[in-house]
Parts: structure tokens; sequence; C-alpha cells
């Protein structure tokens, strides 16, 4: 992109932004409608796209893009008044009269940048809160989900205001130029080494950022007894290992933790479900290049990992195909297993007792999101206690991106800031403190000349 080209087109954000018209409630409900309206009209060309890039299957391309993201649409229309309206402030006596409020105003021009795994949830997701809050945007699309990437940009905009919306295609080069100029705020999704560039060219101008990022994510799996729980654990669990995105998500299952003796249950039964749900249907999305594809096989071929492979293993160029795979007790000190692994890879590590995986989380870096299947009160109350993440979820996986009432986000090096629902209305918005006094009544006492009277009143 041409230097002047964005310039130009930062200045036509920033002029609307100063003509006061995304402020308004109809303005933005407006935005949100015309979202609703892309998703719905456009609903195949987002299947199909997502096919492309990704080869995900319709449904899972429903479930955990469109579906998602209508729900998210739909709760900041229903919550949008309230949202922006003022929150009235209870004053202590020594400021009477007075009344105060806190004010939500929107930034201004934000800059967000969106992530390939989920290319049309990721990006839109953000972008709801950023209309909600009556922003004006640029989106950078991400650049290795071309087909997506298309759409959002040439489709998207027939549905918003595009003097205030701006929609960018573009990779590391136009990430840079963006990157370059000053925003009011940056929210972005990625990788923790570019959101540590972001981070530093954002001080700059001390501008704010959102960092989502990624980690690895841990399971513990406790012995379950009840033959249906250990189903369904295991059904949630190979659901949010290989079911989003064939394991390229930030919050999918990294690796198991479970003790010695439970392990082999728990692996026959994975086998058996991971081959009843993508071998037999084939229902599984690919590795988004050759690139990842070739990180994915590095991890796996590591000479000391090859022979912990318990399931799966194999490996297809051509169709950028990694079998579900389980590894049992991979070396610690390995990349899978120091690495996010970001694809359909499954250590599974075993330990004496469940207990000990507390200190083994926490002895790493904070992770997204911790999940944990178990029905025992006490190690639930240690683990929420004992360890650091964006979320915890226990007897589930995944679930928790889609529950507006709940932030999402990381902490440590998973990221900072946090969105969805309020949360997102929040993130791009600055709460304003509005204080109002009367002429009524006056303490002399405040000013000098000062005596000790004055010094306790
Ligand atoms: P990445 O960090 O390489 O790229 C992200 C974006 O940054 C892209 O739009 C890219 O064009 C841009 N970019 C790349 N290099 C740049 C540079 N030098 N300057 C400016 N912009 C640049 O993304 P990735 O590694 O492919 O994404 C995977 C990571 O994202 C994983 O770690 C994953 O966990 C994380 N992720 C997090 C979330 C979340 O919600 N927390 C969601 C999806 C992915």
């Amino acid at each position: 992109m041409e230097l002047v080209e964005l310039e130009e087109l930062l200045n036509e954000v920033r002029q609307t932004f100063k003509s006061g018209k995304t402020r308004s409630f109809s303005w933005r409900k407006r935005q949100l409608e015309g979202i609703l309206e892309f998703l719905h009209d456009k609903e195949q060309d987002i299947f199909s796209a997502l096919k492309q890039d990704l080869g995900k299957h319709k449904v899972e391309a429903f479930r955990d893009e469109v579906g998602v993201l209508i729900k998210s649409v739909n709760y900041a229309l229903s919550n949008l008044k309230k949202w922006m309206a003022s929150q009235k402030v209870r004053m202590p006596w020594a400021f009477f009269p007075s009344s105060a409020e806190v004010l939500p105003e929107p930034l201004g021009v934000v800059l967000i940048f969106s992530s390939w795994n989920f290319p049309i949830g990721l990006a839109l997701e953000p972008l709801i809160g950023a209309i909600s809050a009556g922003n004006v945007m640029v989106l950078k699309t991400a650049e290795l989900a071309p087909a997506s990437s298309d759409l959002i940009a040439n489709v998207l905009p027939l549905y918003l205001d595009n003097k205030a919306i701006k929609i960018i295609q573009g990779g590391q080069f136009v990430g840079e130029q963006l990157l370059d100029c000053k925003w009011d705020k940056i929210f972005f999704t990625g990788s923790e080494r570019v959101g540590r560039i972001v981070m530093t060219k954002a001080a700059k101008h001390l501008t704010p950022v959102v960092l989502e990022l990624g980690g690895k994510c841990p399971t513990i799996v406790d012995t379950l007894s009840n033959l249906r729980d250990l189903k369904v654990a295991v059904r949630r669990i190979v659901g949010g290992k290989w079911g989003p995105c064939c394991g390229q998500a930030c919050i999918g299952v990294d690796y198991l933790l479970v003790e010695d003796k439970f392990a082999p249950i728990l692996i026959d039964l994975l086998k058996t479900t991971i081959k009843r749900f993508y071998i037999e249907s084939d229902n599984i999305s690919r590795i988004v290049n050759k690139q990842h594809f070739q990180r994915l096989c590095d991890l796996l071929n590591e000479s000391s990992v090859r022979d912990s492979i318990a399931f799966g293993g194999s490996s297809d160029y051509e169709t950028l195909k990694v079998e579900p795979t389980i590894l049992v007790n991979p070396p610690l000190e390995s990349l899978l297993m120091t690495k996010e692994i970001f694809g359909p890879l499954l250590p599974i590590i075993t330990v004496k007792k469940i207990e000990d995986s507390i200190e083994f989380i926490s002895e790493r870096p904070k992770p997204l999101a911790i999940y944990a299947f178990t029905k025992n009160e006490h190690l639930k109350q240690r683990i929420i206690a004992e360890t650091s993440s964006g979320s915890i979820t226990f007897n589930d996986t995944m679930v928790q991106y889609a529950c507006d009432a709940l932030p999402f986000g990381g902490v440590g090096l998973s990221g900072f800031g946090k969105y969805h629902g309020k949360f997102s209305f929040d993130a791009f918005s600055h709460g304003k403190a509005v204080l109002r006094r009367s002429f009524l009544i006056e303490f002399v006492c405040r000013y000098p000349p000062w005596n000790d009277m004055k010094l306790h009143f």
C-alpha cells in the first residue's frame, strides 16, 4: 500500500470521527445490523471461503464463526443503549452539593489485526466492540486466509459505513506500515512474537493495546470412575483438540495431564472417539499452509518425540492434512512441549497424583485457558487458587469463548486486555469521569492562608 494512500485513508476516518456521527446510537445500531445482514446474506460465501482457506466443514464454520458472530451482534444490539448510558456515581458528603457520572466515550481511530485460524470470527468480533463503542476503525485481515480476507475486504464494506470503517488486506509489510501510524487503540490477535513488535511500536505514541495471544492450554483429566462422565469428557476433549480448525486454535487443548494408572483407559477412549469423529468422516480442517504443515512435521519428527507416538503420526503434504496424533510422555524439553502446538498433535503427560498437575502448570507461562475434568471440588479450588490463566473451564473445553458474560483474554505471555460482550465495549471506550459542582456551598478552609484550625477540617 502506498504511504500517501494510507495517509488519505486515515485522514478520511479521522474526519468522520470528528464529525461526531459515529457517536450516535443510530449509527452504531445501523453498522451492527449491517454485520448481521452480511452474515445472513453471505453465509454460503463465508462457508466456501472457510472451506477454501482451511478446509472447514460448513457446520464447523457455522458453530465456530458465523453462529458465534450472530449471537455476539444480537447481544450487542440488545444491550447497546444500556452500555452507552452514563453510570451515576454516589458522591461523598464533602462534595455536597454535586453529582457525578462515568460517561463512556469512544477512543477515536482504532486499528484491529485479525488472525487466520478463525478469519471471519476474529475479524468481526473485535469490530463489533469497536462499532458498539462508537469508534472509527481500520481492520487488517489475515493474509494466510486469502478467500476469507477477500470476502471481508470486498463484500462486507457493502453493508457498512465506508467513511468510518476501512478494511485493508496485506501481510507483514502492510502490518508494519499500519503500526507506524498513530492510533487511539490497537487490538491485535496473533503470536507473542508479533505482539512484542506491536507493543514496541505502540509505545512511540503511548497507544494502548490489547494483545490476544496464545500459548499452551493444559487440560487436567482426573480419574473419572463413572463411564458416562468419562465418555462426555472424552468427547469434549476430542472436540476441543481437533474440532476447532484441526487444533489451530488459541484456546484449543494443547496437552493433557493425567494419572499414570488412568492414562491407558483414557487413551483407548480417545482413539475410539477420534476414529468416529474424524477418521471415518474426514470432517476435520486442514493445516493452513505449507509452512505451518512443516512446522508441525518438525515437532513430530524430533527423534525423541517420534518414539512417544501412541496413535496417528502420519501426514500428507499434498492435502496439508496431519493425522490426529496422540503422544505419551514426549520429552518435556522437546519443542512439542515447550512451544504452542497449534495443530492436531496431543501430548499426554502422566503424573503420579493428579494434584501434581497444578505444579506442572504453574511452573510454566500463564496459559490463555486451562481446562480440568474433575468432580473433586477441593481439586477445583486448588486449581483456581494456585494457577493463573486467562480462563479456567471445568468439565468442558472451548465453550467459554461463546459466553458474552465472561471476559475473553490472556494474562502474562498469553496477552492482556479482554473483550466479548460488554468487555468489548469497554475495551474500545474510555470511561470519562464527569463531576458537576454547584456554586452554593463554599468551604473556604480548603484555601490558604493556612492556620492550625484548618489542619483536620
Ligand atoms: P502472526 O503473529 O504471525 O500474525 C498476526 C498478524 O500480524 C497478521 O495479520 C500479520 O500480517 C501481522 N504481522 C506479522 N508480522 C508482522 C510484523 N513484523 N509487523 C506487523 N504486523 C505483522 O500470527 P500467527 O503466528 O500466524 O498466529 C497464530 C498465533 O495467534 C498463535 O499463537 C495463536 O495462539 C494466536 N491466536 C490468538 C488468538 C486469541 O484470541 N488470543 C486467536 C487466534 C490466534
